[in-house]
């Protein structure tokens, strides 16, 4: 993969990198009543489904706003009002999604693990066996605020054997990672255009279980996040309820229709898998040590311990790295001093054996 632009390479788990291609898809303006631009909303609803293959089952609902717009949305209209959910924590996206079911009146439990532990299908068998009142479960797939894989399968299977709906966070994984509605049961499954599908950031999606969303008429607080609302209208009459983000769809259609050429999930994960494995031997070269056990990393983001040496500064090391061409990304940890690495975005090996050159280069200059 060759570096088309000059910009510098965002090594940051989205806002990322994303090919010309898509880039230039974004040069032309479109009216949202345009039956043109309405047959690519049709058409992106359609790809986003067959990524976890999900035609059968589930509907695509686009919404406007970054991921957390989505999370909001789902959380607000897939779960009544009096309804419980559970939310599985250990990263700031979970604490997140706690917080904002909490701020929709809904009823909340948290289950909390440090952030380099996963929470297990035991955690969750336990949680529901206590308390019947608990409506649903909220996980995150990958909390990117460390890079840590939570084991979607098994969670799923003890959610769905305990009757009780899913509502999955696959915001950083989707695309990247396998999510198969017809191997594992889920609500609904929550991503942006701008994280492994490799789109401009702007808009998110949840794949919702049609039966279920169905039965959601009513229950959202509010009007623009209403998921129901937005299926309904745009079932009706193929537009989006408020202005579309035009340019951000337009863009997300060649996005995914690079997705699709490049040979779909298996090939996206395949080539995060092989910039994860450079980055790795990257660090370990630069005597740089990873947060994680590489049991439990996805091969999205990988949080990196600094330095020990007196002398490094997350923010110059930062500036130098950025100025030879690479965007890191700080840590989100209170316990430790970390930075992050991102393996995803339109990049290949070669960006990152770059990349660990600047870092180094980097390093050498602090002490
Ligand atoms: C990016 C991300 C989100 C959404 O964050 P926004 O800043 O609103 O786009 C939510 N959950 C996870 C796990 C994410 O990685």
């Amino acid at each position: 993969m060759s570096l088309v632009s000059r910009d510098p390479v965002l090594l940051t788990p989205g806002p990322l990198t994303t090919s010309l291609q898509t880039k230039s898809a974004m040069l032309r303006d479109w009216g949202s009543w345009d039956a043109a631009f309405n047959a690519v909303t049709a058409k992106v609803r359609q790809q986003l489904l067959k990524i976890i293959h999900g035609e059968e089952t589930h509907v695509c609902v686009p919404m406007q706003g970054s991921g957390t717009f989505s999370v909001e949305a789902a959380i607000n209209t897939l779960v009544p009002r009096d309804g419980h959910v559970l939310v599985l924590i250990n990263g700031a996206y979970g604490k997140r999604m706690a917080r904002l079911t909490e701020m929709m009146g809904r009823r909340v439990s948290v289950f909390e693990t440090p952030e380099d532990v996963p929470t297990t299908a035991e955690d969750v068998e336990r949680l529901l066996a206590a308390d019947s009142s608990i409506t649903h479960v909220g996980l995150i797939h990958c909390e990117t605020s460390t890079g840590i894989l939570n084991p979607l399968e098994e969670i799923a299977d003890v959610v769905a054997r305990h009757g009780k709906g899913l509502i999955l966070d696959a915001m950083s994984s989707f695309g990247a990672l396998e999510i198969d509605a017809k191997k594992i049961q889920f609500d609904a499954v929550i991503a942006a255009s701008g994280k492994c599908i490799e789109g401009p950031p702007g808009m998110g999606f949840v794949l919702v279980r049609k039966s279920v969303l169905e039965k959601c008429a009513g229950h959202s607080t509010s009007l623009s996040l209403d998921l129901y609302d937005q299926w309904v209208y745009m079932e009706k009459t193929t537009q989006w309820r408020f202005t579309p983000p035009t340019h951000i769809l337009v863009a997300l259609h060649t996005a995914l229709n690079q997705f699709e050429a490049e040979g779909g999930q298996a090939a996206r994960l395949q080539r995060y898998t092989n910039n994860y494995q450079t980055l790795m031997a990257g660090l370990e070269e630069l005597g740089l040590q990873s947060f994680l056990k590489p049991e439990i990393q996805a091969p999205i983001i990988v949080t990196v311990h600094a330095p020990v040496n007196a002398k490094y500064d997350f923010k110059t090391f930062y500036e130098t790295v950025r100025s030879k061409g690479f965007v890191l990304y700080p840590g989100k940890l209170t316990q430790a001093e970390t930075f992050r690495v991102g393996c995803i975005g339109a990049i290949g090996t070669q960006e990152m054996r770059s990349a660990i050159h600047a870092m180094k280069d980097a390093l050498a200059e602090m002490v």
